[in-house]
C-alpha cells in the first residue's frame, strides 16, 4: 500500500510538472480561444522525456501496429511513441500535402472547418492503430482520423493525447469503448 501511494504521488507530481510547462496563451489564434502552448514542455529536457514515457505507458502491453499522428503537433511525440510501442508511424495531414493517392475526411475544429488526408495504402484490413495528437478539443480531428482508419478496414485500439479540454467533451465523439488516455485534463 505504501508503495502504491508513493507511485500515485509521483504520478501526481509528474502531471503537475507537465502542467507547469504548458503555457496558456489567451486569444490565440482568435479572440476567445485559450491556446495551450506545449513549446515550454518541449524545451525542458525533463518534461520532454517525461511526456514520452507517460504517453507510452498505458499502451506498453497492447498490440499496436501503427501510431497515427495528426498534423502538426501529433508529429512531435507520435514517432517516438511508435518506437516505444514497437510500432510504425503514419501521418495524417492537411489536404494537398501527401504525394500519392489519399482518403479524405472533413471535421470541425474548435476554430474553423477543415479536412484531413491519409495515404490510401497506409493501412491494411485488421491493422491495429493508436491515434495520437497533442490536444483533444472538440474531438473533430480525432473523429475524422477514426473514420479514415475504419474506412481502410483497420481498427482503432485507443487514443493518446497530452492535453484534454474536458469542457468540450471531445471524447464523446470517439470510437466507442476504446481507451482515451490523457496526461493533463483541464
Ligand atoms: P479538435 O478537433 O477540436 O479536437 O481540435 C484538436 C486540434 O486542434 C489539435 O490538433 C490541437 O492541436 C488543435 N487545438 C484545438 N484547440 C486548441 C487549443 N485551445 N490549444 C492548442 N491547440 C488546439
Amino acid at each position: 500500500m505504501i508503495e502504491n501511494k508513493t507511485m500515485a504521488d509521483s504520478k501526481k507530481s509528474n502531471i503537475e510538472l507537465l502542467k507547469k510547462n504548458i503555457r496558456n496563451v489567451p486569444d490565440f489564434p482568435k479572440p476567445g480561444i485559450q491556446f495551450k502552448d506545449i513549446t515550454p514542455l518541449l524545451q525542458n529536457s525533463e518534461t520532454l522525456l517525461l511526456t514520452s514515457k507517460m504517453l507510452a505507458e498505458p499502451f506498453l502491453n497492447k498490440e499496436v501496429n501503427y501510431v497515427i499522428g495528426l498534423e502538426s503537433r501529433g508529429f512531435i511525440f507520435g514517432p517516438r511513441l511508435a518506437q516505444d510501442l514497437g510500432a510504425g508511424f503514419i501521418p495524417i495531414r492537411k489536404p494537398g500535402k501527401l504525394p500519392v493517392e489519399t482518403v479524405e475526411a472533413s471535421y470541425e475544429l474548435e476554430y474553423g472547418v477543415d479536412s484531413v488526408e491519409m495515404h490510401a495504402d497506409a493501412l491494411q484490413k485488421g491493422d491495429k492503430v493508436l491515434i495520437h495528437d497533442d490536444l483533444i478539443a472538440t474531438g473533430g480531428t480525432a473523429k475524422a482520423a477514426t473514420e479514415l482508419v475504419q474506412h481502410l478496414g483497420a481498427e482503432v485500439i485507443g487514443y493518446s493525447f497530452i492535453i484534454e479540454l474536458t469542457f468540450l467533451e471531445g471524447r464523446k465523439s470517439l470510437a466507442d469503448s476504446k481507451p482515451v488516455e490523457v496526461l493533463v485534463s483541464v
